[in-house]
């Protein structure tokens, strides 16, 4: 039987945080596994206690500011610093773990995953980052040591081949790599 494997199963459930996200701008989710149990997740939007970022809690969220503009005035916690904060906040161990995120960490992210002693991250889209912080985000990337593995075609032909079973909304943009990729689809 072809059965996805456990990058793909945590990748997943990334995807089902990410949708407690309540960011106007984007839903991104993580999950923080050790030895195959899941000891965190995280979505993005404004810290407890303060009004949601859709209700208009992130005055610079829902500014008609362009992506990636005023983000010092950003309230919205990243999704892999909230499963970053609440492994501290509820005593589990990040030492040695694997993030899974939707999209590729930021600068920020990946500063703070290392630091946790995470090793490894796991991710599906990709982030647009200017060529000055690429450049010192793939230094980082190396100096560290940490391992970056990105999945996203397979696991978007799994999606799409589950979703088209399930009736799942499937957004456009992932919706654009074609389903031949996808081994469970020849399998059928
Ligand atoms: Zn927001
Ligand atoms: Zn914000
Ligand atoms: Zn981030």
């Amino acid at each position: 039987m072809d059965r996805i494997s456990w990058d793909e199963y945590f990748l997943r459930i990334a995807y089902a945080v990410s949708a407690r996200s309540n960011c106007v701008r984007r839903q991104i989710g993580a999950v923080i596994v050790n030895d195959k149990i899941i000891t965190s997740t995280g979505y993005n939007g404004t810290p407890m206690g303060i009004p949601n970022c859709f209700d208009g809690g992130c005055k610079r969220c829902n500014s008609d500011g362009p992506s990636g503009a005023n983000l010092d005035e950003c309230i919205c916690i990243h999704a892999e610093e909230n499963a970053i904060v609440f492994a501290a906040r509820h005593g589990s161990s990040t030492s040695g773990a694997t993030i899974y995120t939707t999209n590729k960490p930021c600068l920020g992210c990946l500063k703070k995953s290392i630091q946790a002693g995470i090793r490894r991250v796991v991710y599906a889209e990709q982030y647009a980052y200017t060529k000055s912080v690429e450049e010192v985000y793939n230094w980082l990337v190396e100096e560290s040591g940490i391992e970056m593995s990105n999945i996203v075609r397979k696991l978007i032909a799994h999606m799409k081949w589950i979703a088209s079973r399930k009736h799942w909304f499937i957004p456009p943009e992932i919706g654009q790599i074609s389903l031949d990729a996808c081994p469970a689809n020849r399998a059928v």
